[in-house]
């Protein structure tokens, strides 16, 4: 399930996006501060952050700035929430590295639509689109796993969190993950987790590709990582 940290001193208003979001089928944390939202950060990093601009304390503006300038957060989806309307916050805001902005009042429709926008963008596997690359084509909605080959269709059996890895490969194609960058983002926990377990669900999900002939897709980079790819055996070790 994908999670969104909601960082709002105002309860109210924090309550009202927390309802919607679990609605849409969100996991919500909320916190109503920096420091909260800095130890919520720290523990699972989150697929998306609404962040509210005034906070008692360090404001949300500069903790947007702290996160784009960390190695583990310079890609997490932020949309930044303010009462301030007048153009020059909105580019401080944008500068800060939020990836959109709303100014408060707004509608939670198009808080939704904005969130969905944002994770299409930045981190589609936190949603539940089809997804094909090659052969293969995964559906978050009903689970199910396929290889089409000129139309000989065939399912693929997988555990649940091989599951969530392949949709994780499989919505970032082509690009090498680390066995850090896939715990924060598979297994949202980097800290608890060793890296190999990363080698152990990364075997299994080969050993369940192999009947499909697709296990070759998956492909270990020495000294970086795992990426997927329809490009047989170009980078493997
Ligand atoms: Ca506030």
């Amino acid at each position: 399930m994908s999670q969104v940290l909601v960082v709002e001193d105002e309860s109210a208003i924090a309550e009202l996006i927390s309802i919607n979001l679990r609605h849409a089928g969100f996991e919500v944390t909320i916190a109503a501060n920096a420091e909260q939202a800095q130890a919520a950060i720290d523990g699972v990093l989150p697929d998306l952050v609404i962040l509210d601009w005034m906070l008692p304390g360090q404001s949300g503006l500069s903790l947007a700035k702290r996160w784009r300038t960390e190695a583990r957060t310079r890609e997490l989806p932020v949309i930044m929430l303010t009462a301030r309307a007048e153009e020059g916050d909105k580019i401080s805001g944008l500068d800060a590295g939020a990836d959109d902005y709303l100014t408060k009042p707004f509608s939670t429709n198009e808080l939704m639509a904005r969130i969905r926008a944002v994770l299409r963008r930045k981190a589609p596997e936190a949603l539940d689109s089809v997804v094909e690359v090659g052969p293969l084509k995964i559906d978050p909605a009903t689970r199910r796993v396929t290889r089409d080959l000129n139309g000989d269709t065939r399912d693929v059996k997988l555990g649940a969190t091989e599951f969530r890895l392949l949709h994780f490969f499989m919505t970032h194609p082509e690009r090498v993950h680390s066995r850090a960058q896939l715990l924060d983002r598979v297994w949202g926990d980097h800290v608890f987790i060793e890296e190999r377990t990363v080698d152990v669900h990364v075997k299994r999900l080969r050993e369940a590709l192999s009947p499909v002939q697709c296990a070759h897709m998956i492909e270990t980079v020495r000294g970086a990582g795992y990426r997927l790819t329809q490009q047989v055996q170009a980078l493997s070790a």
